[in-house]
């Protein structure tokens, strides 16, 4: 019987433990935290968006490594996997999917019943910060200098994102002593920071729309749904989504900004004609029908308006201006809110090394990985969940054989 090693209890190392039990091995997981699966508890904002039914590897920064592990363990075998373990789906908008209950805790509490219902050892509390392979296997070497051995080894440590939950990087430091490169490590699915003297103003205001990212005066991305601005600069759905291309940029130096239309309903000159119509009220309160009582004022200044002008004292290029900024209103984004408050790190152990059928290791024969540790990372909305399932499974799986 094979002696396998998971270090990391969270969202990977519970299926690849799990899976690898099923088949035969005899498994033991090590979590540096009192309890398994403590980041699960964080996703979907307490609700565990735990997979997308529309996932597919092009959602994801390195399509054909993720194909690869989908062909052997893909959204709906997920769905089938929670299932049997007692999850009822919820699906929701563009491919969402929670469990019924609306309660992340579900999710943790279906896998540790079935850790335990298999007899699969834990040993919590511990840090593994370093590992070396033997002539038989590899040993581990804890906080304390306690050795453990295996014959396999799969780190499912997580990234850096979220440090709290346990996910602090150690688990690269792993990679590293067997002979892994780490490619650049950087924070996304997280909120951006602009730099623009409204803020203060514009703090709480939301609504809508779409926002593109520009680099060097073309757009790079665009998205379209809630968008919020707040003390520091701007969060929402859509800018998650832009999060990993701009701290892409930024990690390169480059200088960035969004482009937020505050009205996506209208062109400009739709906006032109409605601002026109109403040529005898006030340009503020013919503003107030269009956008949000906050962003008036930021509008006005911009376009350096008096708030009680009529619309029929400006000039066309005034009128025009007007409609532009309603449009088109360009951020300077000058960072994020890190792995703090990030969803997932992009950046990872480099794909090249790793077999994409089975996960193991191309330096280290035995060793797999699994999770977000991978140089592998997804879009906001269940993908990274499931890259965490399906490449749990894969590890899981091939270790045992
Ligand atoms: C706030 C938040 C919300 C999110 N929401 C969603 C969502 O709704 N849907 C979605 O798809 N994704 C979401 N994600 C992303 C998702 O949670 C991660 O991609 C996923 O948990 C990664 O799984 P993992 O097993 O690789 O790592 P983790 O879940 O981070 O687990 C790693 C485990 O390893 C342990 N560990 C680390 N180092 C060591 C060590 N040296 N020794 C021993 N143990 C160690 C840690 O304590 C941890 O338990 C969210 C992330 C965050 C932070």
């Amino acid at each position: 019987m094979k002696k396998i090693i998971v270090v990391g209890g969270g969202a990977s190392g519970l299926v690849a433990a799990i899976i690898a039990k099923r088949h035969g091995a005899d498994v033991t997981i090590i979590e540096r935290n009192a309890r398994l699966g403590k980041k699960i508890l964080a996703t979907g904002n307490g609700r565990c968006n735990f997979t997308n039914v529309d996932a597919l590897p092009i959602h994801y920064n390195n399509p054909a490594f993720v194909k690869s592990v989908f062909d052997s363990f893909s959204p709906s075998e997920t769905l089938l996997f929670f299932k049997s373990l007692g999850i009822t789906p919820k699906i929701e908008d563009l491919g969402k999917t929670y469990p019924l209950s609306e309660q992340a805790s579900s999710i943790t509490d279906v896998l540790i019943y079935e850790i335990k219902r298999l007899g699969i050892e834990v040993i919590y509390e511990k840090v593994i910060l370093s590992a070396h392979k033997e002539t038989q296997g590899f040993v581990l070497y804890d906080q304390q200098g306690e050795t453990y051995h295996c014959d396999r080894l799969i780190v499912a440590t997580g990234g850096l994102a979220l440090p709290q939950s346990g996910s602090d990087g150690t688990g690269y430091q792993i990679a590293k002593d067997l002979g892994h490169e780490i490619t650049p490590l950087f924070p996304a699915l997280v909120k951006l920071k602009l730099d623009s003297p409204y803020l203060k103003v514009l703090d709480g205001v939301k609504f809508p729309g779409f926002v593109s990212l520009i680099h060097q005066n073309q757009i790079i991305q665009t998205e379209f749904g809630d968008i919020l601005f707040t003390k520091y600069g701007i969060s929402g759905p859509t800018i998650l989504q832009l999060s990993r291309k701009a701290n892409a940029l930024l990690q390169d130096h480059q200088t960035i900004y969004v482009d937020v239309k505050l009205v996506s309903e209208l062109n400009p000159t739709d906006i032109e004609e409605r601002l026109m119509d109403l040529k005898n009220l006030p340009v503020e309160l013919a503003l107030l029908g269009l956008i949000n009582r906050k962003l008036v004022s930021v509008v006005l200044k911009e376009a350096r308006l008096m708030a009680d002008v009529t619309i029929e004292q400006l000039n066309p290029m005034q009128i025009k201006r007007l409609a532009q900024l309603l449009t088109s209103m360009k951020f300077k984004v000058t960072g994020s809110k890190g792995y703090e408050e990030a969803q997932v790190t992009a950046g990872g152990v480099n794909v090249n090394d790793i077999q994409p059928k089975t996960l193991e290791s191309k330096k280290s024969k035995g060793l797999y990985f699994a999770g977000e540790i991978i140089d592998i990372d997804g879009l906001c909305g269940g993908y990274n969940l499931q890259w965490a399932w399906s490449s749990g499974y894969v590890a899981g799986l091939h270790a045992t054989q």
